[in-house]
């Protein structure tokens, strides 16, 4: 569904992505593992169209993505739950999900869509009318992934979902991810938390300064004495 062939992305004349490829399949949750500054969330921001790539092409279902406006390729399906929860604080909730809503691919779907919302986020459905400001961590990014949902996604770009969070509502986050792929979601996962995110992906790339060096399953990669030295701590 989502295939990047090398990939090169600058910030000026500093490198971020240096030649990455990778494809993420139909109904494949694929992680993307590696340090901080190695150049995952820079990936994510290119493909949702934030960034420009200097060189490499972007295929989304065939379409050539790459250097399109966010809105473009939002609106082909690719959705993305940002880094850091970027929830509208001084809108209500349920504002929050009806400007999910407003892409054009998801407008004539929306009403369906909100109710699928609320059933997967019933805390969702009991704040509709407060501040998004004033609900916590959890609850805020459990309002960021389903206005991502209210856009009618075909693939979601997680980054960082869990970060901040506390542990009960990091296992809510995971739940929700893997039930979301239950479901036949198609993700690409950047997680600090590598153990976890490599036991519920397919497959998982290995980001280093900007390049991809080790590529497997999940299960290989939880296996490399590599993967479990330089991320796992063991
Ligand atoms: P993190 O987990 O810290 O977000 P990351 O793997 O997502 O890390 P990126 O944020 O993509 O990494 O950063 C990749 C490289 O690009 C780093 O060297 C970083 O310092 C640099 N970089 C990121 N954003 C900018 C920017 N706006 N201007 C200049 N350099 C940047």
């Amino acid at each position: 569904m989502l295939a990047v062939r090398d990939l090169s992305v600058f910030y000026g004349d500093a490198q971020a992505l240096d030649r990455v490829s990778l494809s993420v399949g139909a109904g494949e949750i694929v992680a993307l593992v590696g340090a901080n500054g190695a150049g995952k969330t820079s990936l994510i921001r290119t493909v949702a169209g934030i960034l420009k790539p200097r060189a490499g092409t972007i295929e989304f279902d065939g379409v050539a993505i790459g250097g399109l406006d966010s809105h473009r390729v939002c609106d082909l399906g690719v959705g993305q739950v940002a880094e850091g929860r970027q929830v509208f604080p001084s809108m209500t909730v349920l504002e929050n999900l009806q400007v999910g809503g407003l892409l054009p691919r998801a407008r004539g779907q929306a009403g369906g869509t909100l109710e699928r919302v609320f059933r997967m986020f019933p805390r969702l459905k009991e704040r509709a009318g407060q501040l998004a400001g004033t609900l916590s961590g959890g609850e805020q990014q459990m309002l960021a992934i389903g206005r991502c949902l209210m856009g009618a996604p075909r693939l979601i770009m997680f980054d960082e979902p869990s970060l901040g969070l506390a542990p009960a509502v990091v296992a809510e986050v995971l739940n929700t991810i893997r039930m979301l792929h239950g479901e036949g979601m198609t993700i690409l996962l950047v997680e600090q938390n590598v153990a976890a995110s490599l036991q519920l992906a397919d497959r998982a790339y290995v980001l280093e300064n900007g390049s991809i060096v080790l590529e497997g399953s999940g299960a290989a990669l939880l296996e490399d004495p590599r993967v479990r030295e330089a991320y796992l701590g063991l």
